[in-house]
């Protein structure tokens, strides 16, 4: 007799932690069987009821739906659908080509933004019809009968953050190098972006009409710095001279932008109702919030109710690049739309749901769920590496790799791409001399990579950045110290590593007998903070009496209170030491993550 199996309601939607809690299993392995299904979720992700039951039932539950009066919040019979839309695969039988979506990256003042314009006014038609140019975030070209989508906004930084929230931004990228400058930091940058996020590159050699350009010597960098052999030497990669202040070249542009685009299957369903992203959010005193969004799978139509990150609205009026009412935008069309009920954020995805009832839930869930993620950021660590490669999410270990100079970033990167464990890999996805910057760090975030320093620290900013996307720095000043932590962490037998921060010192100036408590010190704190959550080691000259102790009372003029900075007096108890004695100091120490 086979067992009986247990039965499991649930609601319409869910998330995947949700569902695990539900079976009492861990979200990994909910994560494995939803893999195995075909389907990549995070822990965060709204799961349908037919996904969630599938899971179930090879987890040994039988799947009901729950019965509306238990769920809090009933949404109608006809929500579902449109949450099936989102969540699984399109039917491939629906897909229509749409119009590639193009990114401007490069370095600075190499003529993104004069491309860019150059590009739009070559579409002639457009501006016939009597239409103003609307910055909106993106525009369409059309050439010879074929539209093309362009970002707006130039440079990576709008092209991660789009990624770096998980969605595919653009399908072709341009990577912009003035003929008359060559390939320079940001061009560099600029590549391990394009390369992490896997999309086609068309290199644009600006400013040909420049007396001091050498479009040869550029194209020996672009081949020997950066890999990339211009298809006139045998290479695949299609470079175009192009000048954006004499129009030169730019329909060539136009044509190798449709060539790249040719090599992947750009399709959307245009009968689905719309998702896609936000490319900007703003304010706008007279119209209220404004946000343009980019539609890439679906048609938006004016009266749709949209779920934008956190935001959700009615759509009220919507307008196109040049500033025309239009009442429907099909895949890869971008527009400007009123009726959400704040601006989303650059990045966002959005998409459309049955009823603002649906959007409300949606939007209140997705609100809980970022305050979530922000005590527990979601980038992967060094540690966790090896539990992604058991549930399936990851088959390569990627890296960013900072190295203090020239001379070490070679042996640096050969070593660690030289690691190999079972069939787990590492991948290099930039490497390059200098300080560990916020770029790195977005970077890391939007491609779920490592981040490994050597002999170099992260600038401040990064620290800051790195901290709340949750994305791990590890800086090593010994080469094969770094090698066996990476080979660890493929084996899945990394642990972390803690070292003792100094965070204040403050030195016994008095003794006081509490009763019932015992000794406590009055002192004065000389270097930094005194804080109540921190340890503390006592120093009698260069003696140390009591090392790990606990802070047990805290107190300003019998105040408790949370810290104490410099130039202060206060009174300090402490767990299991009380012989102090005038003089000594107490060294407040906080406990850190070394690499
Ligand atoms: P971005 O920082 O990459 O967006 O670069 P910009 O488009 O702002 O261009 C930087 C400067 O280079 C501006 O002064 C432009 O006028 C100039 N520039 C851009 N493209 C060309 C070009 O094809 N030829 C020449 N001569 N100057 C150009």
């Amino acid at each position: 007799m086979p067992q009986e199996k247990q039965i499991l309601e649930l609601p319409d939607f869910l998330t995947v932690r949700e569902l695990a809690d539900l079976m009492g299993e861990s979200p990994i392995e909910v994560m494995k069987e939803l893999i195995s299904n075909g389907i990549m979720a995070s822990i965060n992700q709204q799961i349908d009821f037919d996904t969630a039951a599938i899971v179930a039932d090879s987890m040994g539950y039988e799947a009901r739906p729950m019965r509306a009066e238990e769920e809090e919040e009933s949404t109608d019979e006809a929500a579902a659908p449109q949450w099936r839309t989102f969540y699984s695969e399109e039917d491939p039988s629906k897909l229509k080509p749409r119009p590639p979506v193009v990114a401007m990256l490069g370095h600075v003042d190499h003529g993104k933004t004069s491309l860019l314009d150059r590009i739009r006014q070559t579409d002639v038609q457009a501006q016939e019809a009597g239409g103003i140019t609307q910055h909106i975030g993106a525009y369409q070209v059309t050439h010879n009968g074929q539209v093309i989508t362009f970002l707006d906004t130039p440079g990576h930084e709008a092209f991660t953050a789009i990624r770096a929230r998980g969605a595919q931004g653009a399908d072709v990228a341009v990577l912009v190098v003035a003929a008359d400058d060559g390939v320079m930091p940001t061009t560099r940058e600029a590549w391990a972006h394009i390369r992490a996020a896997g999309v086609p590159v068309v290199v644009a050699l600006n400013k040909i009409d420049r007396p001091n350009a050498n479009p040869e010597r550029v194209k020996q960098q672009l081949d020997e710095e950066l890999g990339l052999k211009p298809d006139e030497w045998g290479g695949d990669t299609l470079v175009v001279a192009v000048s954006a202040k004499t129009g030169e070249g730019i329909e060539d542009l136009l044509e190798a932008i449709l060539l790249a685009a040719a090599e992947t299957d750009i399709r959307a369903n245009p009968d689905a109702p719309a998702a896609g992203t936000v490319l900007e959010g703003r304010m706008d005193n007279r119209l209220g919030p404004v946000a343009t969004l980019l539609v890439q799978n679906g048609t938006l139509r004016t009266g749709d109710v949209v779920v934008a990150g956190v935001t959700h609205g009615r759509i009220k009026r919507m307008f196109d690049e040049w500033g025309k009412v239009v009442r429907e935008a099909p895949p890869s069309k971008p527009v400007s739309v009123m009726g959400l009920s704040e601006p989303p954020h650059a990045g966002d995805m959005f998409e459309v749901v049955k009823n603002i009832k649906i959007a409300r839930i949606i939007t209140e869930q997705r609100r809980l769920e970022r305050e979530d993620a922000r005590v527990k950021p979601q980038a992967p660590s060094l540690e966790d590496v090896f539990e992604r490669f058991q549930a399936g999410e990851a088959k390569e270990l990627r890296l960013i790799i900072k190295v203090d100079a020239d001379g070490s970033l070679e042996p640096v990167v050969n070593s660690v791409e030289g690691i190999e464990v079972s069939d787990l890999n590492v991948r290099v996805l930039h490497a390059d001399v200098g300080e560990i910057t916020e770029n790195d760090v977005n970077l890391a975030s939007a491609s779920g990579a490592v981040i490994i320093g050597f002999n170099v620290k992260p600038d401040p900013a990064a620290a800051r950045v790195a901290e709340s996307l949750g994305v791990d720095i590890r800086t090593y000043n010994i080469i094969y110290k770094l090698i066996e932590s990476v080979e660890l962490a493929l084996q899945g037998m990394l642990e972390p590593e803690y070292e003792d921060k100094r965070i204040g010192v403050a030195e016994v100036r008095q003794i006081f007998r509490v009763p019932r408590i015992g000794n406590v010190a009055g002192v004065q704190v000389i270097d930094g903070v005194a804080r109540r959550n921190a340890k503390v080691r006592v120093w009698r000259g260069r003696e140390i009496l009591a090392e790990g102790a606990s802070v047990s009372s805290l107190k300003r003029f019998n105040e408790d209170v949370r810290e104490v900075r410099t130039g202060f007096e206060c009174g300090v108890g402490l767990d299991g030491f009380q012989d102090f004695k005038v003089g000594d100091k107490l060294e407040f120490y906080v406990r850190e993550r070394a690499n």
